[in-house]
């Protein structure tokens, strides 16, 4: 879906995929800690730089709940005009906060140069935004490099030294900027809930797991405070994925030869307690993990059940996600991404029961024999590596 024509939204259905956490649908409970509602309404785009493979992160305030928004965008020379409404993509109505966000697909190479001006109306308001397209951006261009930190660190922002230079699972503990630090790095709290996914998988996937970034055998965790408050996350609704995704890149962590599991100590639109919390996958190499729900209460705290409790089954629900499991060719894959055959299954939906298989029936996502379609026994993220590793599709290879 990334390289659809110039600007159009991302799919409906590609943002139910990533908010695995929870039922389409508002909470109904108002939250002291969310803004109050706006006078004017306004709609952010960023970054102000586009660029083809990159992607924006579309945030809209101060609307009235449920109404109806045309959007419509050109270039400054007329050129590129797309528009769509809600009608059409369910994901920019307004909830009862009045507000809306999605992650909008790539510019495409027709776009370079431009200058994109947007108009949003409503029968309540209307806004623009605008922003360039140029041929890269920091979404897109080389990182700067950064030496490693060494192993014995207490506390870093910065990777470490890795043990391996294969694929691998990354993990962070981030807060935003007004967040309360719970040191999950370093009191051993994400150590134990990543000791118990890596037993829960060794033992259902024939002895492998996602290989872990290490550093002298420990797992790597980084620290970071971002500089966006917890209700600015929370105003991102169905972009908070892409727009972390976005800091996260700002902080040197952008996917590739590994991904970034983020254990997430702020605000975000899909954290419910009614479905566990759980957490939310990207399209961009990001999941999450919630520490609260999206109205302040705590969640189920990460690494406490012996030998696994749902946080630590629904992070590797989320690990599984990002490396592309269970691709659309299985068997029993539903609209929303998951298996829809065992409600037992890791990868089942809303309403699991357990989380003691993966794969039941071995026919959507582990030693299937479907043709064409991805298995996670070929993952290149497994250890030990795979006689033929894969990287999931459009995965980026430099
Ligand atoms: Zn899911």
């Amino acid at each position: 879906m990334m390289g659809g024509r110039h600007l159009g939204p991302l799919m409906a259905a590609l943002l139910t995929l990533t908010a695995c956490a929870g039922p389409t649908g508002v909470s109904s409970t108002a939250a002291p800690s969310m803004p109050a509602p706006f006078d004017s309404c306004s709609v952010t785009v960023e970054p102000a730089v586009a660029a083809p493979g990159g992607w924006s992160v579309v945030v809209g305030q101060g609307f009235k709940q449920g109404e109806r928004i045309v959007w419509s965008q050109a270039a400054e020379d007329g050129t590129l005009h797309a528009g769509w409404d809600t009608d059409g993509f369910e994901p920019m109505q307004p909830d009862f906060r009045g507000g809306f966000g999605f992650g909008l697909g790539s510019a495409g190479a027709d776009a370079i140069g431009h200058t994109i001006n947007a108009t949003i109306t409503s029968a309540s308001c209307s806004t623009t935004a605008s922003w360039r397209v140029e041929a890269d951006n920091e979404q897109t261009r080389p990182l700067p490099t950064q030496a490693p930190e060494q192993c014995a660190t207490s506390r870093t922002a910065v990777d470490r030294v890795d043990d391996s230079t294969e694929h691998q699972v990354h993990v962070i503990y981030a807060i935003p900027s007004d967040g309360y630090d719970d040191e999950l790095d370093s009191n051993g709290r994400i150590d134990a809930s990543f000791e118990h996914i890596e037993t829960y998988l060794r033992d259902r996937l024939d002895g492998n797991a996602a290989r872990l970034d290490t550093c002298d055998g420990k797992l790597d965790i980084s620290f970071l405070r971002l500089d966006r408050s917890s209700r600015e996350y929370a105003a991102m609704r169905n972009s908070f994925i892409d727009g972390l995704a976005l800091d996260l890149i700002g902080h040197g962590f952008r996917y590739g030869q590994k991904l970034y599991i983020v254990v997430w100590g702020g605000l975000a639109q899909w954290a419910r307690l009614g479905v566990g919390c759980g957490g939310e996958a990207g399209y961009r190499g990001v999941a999450v993990s919630f520490l609260q729900t999206v109205d302040g209460e705590t969640c189920r705290p990460i690494g406490e059940e012996l030998p696994i409790g749902e946080p630590d089954t629904a992070l590797a629900h989320e690990v599984l996600h990002v490396l592309g499991f269970p691709a659309e060719c299985g068997a029993n894959v539903d609209e929303g991404g998951h298996v829809a055959d065992d409600p037992a299954d890791l990868m089942y939906g809303i309403g699991h029961t357990t989380a003691d298989v993966i794969d039941a029936g071995h026919d959507d996502y582990y030693l299937h024999d479907i043709a064409q379609c991805p298995d996670l026994a070929d993952s290149a993220f497994l250890d030990p590596l795979p006689a033929s590793p894969e990287l999931p599709p459009e995965w980026p290879t430099d």
